[in-house]
């Protein structure tokens, strides 16, 4: 792959199979990708998994049907016992992964996180929240995310993931049966072998063509023996969403005395955004609405 036939580009395709009662999605990243890992020294393999991690949330906050965010966070006994990416129906995204142990040569999903869980957090941004768990069982990231929605949702699901380590960049393909007719054998049996050709359809997407080719060119390659109805193109960006007013809606929630305690000591309440890595620093004069609240 040469250098000038890479594809700058953070987007998010959306696409119906008219008669197949199936929808589909194209990400493919680089930039906000690459603003995700940037200053943070994460080891190669880490780098690949939170870009994965990164795609599939991508593809995971395109299905919401209602305005909010989804936070993908996988937790386990390994070397990375964290990671995180969070995204709105925007397509606005941060990640993060945390280290507990040293990485040797640890590559796979479970070689890095270990014995453990994928937390799937669904917030409106009107109503409840809502939180799925699976295990980690499948061996890939990929994998283990179509066994949620099959567990969680009872939707044959279909997920691909891929990155570029050399070029930064990362990808992902989604395939999702929907709901349809009567729920007869005759209808089921038929949505399955559906489901199976797209399946094979999407398998033959090779790593430099998703790495390469504007969705239009890859989806006509894939698909262009179906009817396809593609949504416009939604473009992803890195947007961590901290600010100075969050962090104090942090601090409020420490007591008077404590706020009191580390301003005498240290001369101001300093915050490190683990995401973007932003630092915050909080005088006294900023805080004195919650340091004057033990005066009451
Ligand atoms: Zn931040």
């Amino acid at each position: 792959m040469s250098e000038n036939t890479l594809l700058k580009t953070d987007t998010l395709n959306r696409y119906l199979f008219d008669d197949m009662h199936a929808r589909g999605e194209l990400v493919q990243l680089s930039h906000s990708y690459q603003c995700i890992i940037q200053h943070h020294n994460y080891p190669p393999a880490v780098r690949i998994l939170l870009g994965e991690l990164l795609a599939a949330t991508c593809l995971l906050t395109a299905t919401l049907k209602f305005e909010g965010e989804i936070t993908v966070q996988l937790q386990g006994d390994g070397p990375v016992g964290y990671m995180s990416v969070n995204g709105d129906n925007n397509q606005q995204m941060r990640g993060i992964a945390k280290l507990s142990q040293t990485i040797t040569n640890e590559n796979t999903l479970h070689q890095l996180i270990g014995k453990g869980n994928m937390v799937i957090t669904i917030r409106p941004n009107q109503g409840e929240p809502y939180q799925g768990i699976v295990a980690l069982e499948q061996d890939s990231l990929a994998d283990c995310l179509a066994h949620y929605f099959e567990v969680s949702e009872q939707i044959p699901t279909k997920i691909w993931l891929f990155s570029h380590e050399q070029n930064q960049q990362v990808a992902g393909a989604f395939l999702q049966l929907l709901p349809d007719g009567d729920g007869s054998d005759e209808n089921k049996a038929k949505q399955q072998s559906d489901f199976e050709h797209l399946t094979q359809l999407t398998n033959t997407i090779k790593a430099e063509e998703i790495f390469t080719l504007e969705a239009q060119a890859l989806l006509y390659r894939l698909y262009h023996q179906e009817t396809v109805s593609l949504y416009e193109p939604q473009a992803v960006t890195y947007q961590c969403g901290c600010s100075s007013d969050k962090c104090l809606a942090a601090i409020s929630q420490v007591s008077a005395e404590e706020i009191s305690a580390i301003l005498t000591e240290q001369g101001k309440i300093s915050m490190t955004c683990e995401y973007c890595l932003t630092h915050y620093d909080f005088f006294a004069e900023d805080l004195k609405s919650f340091t004057s609240k033990q005066n009451h």
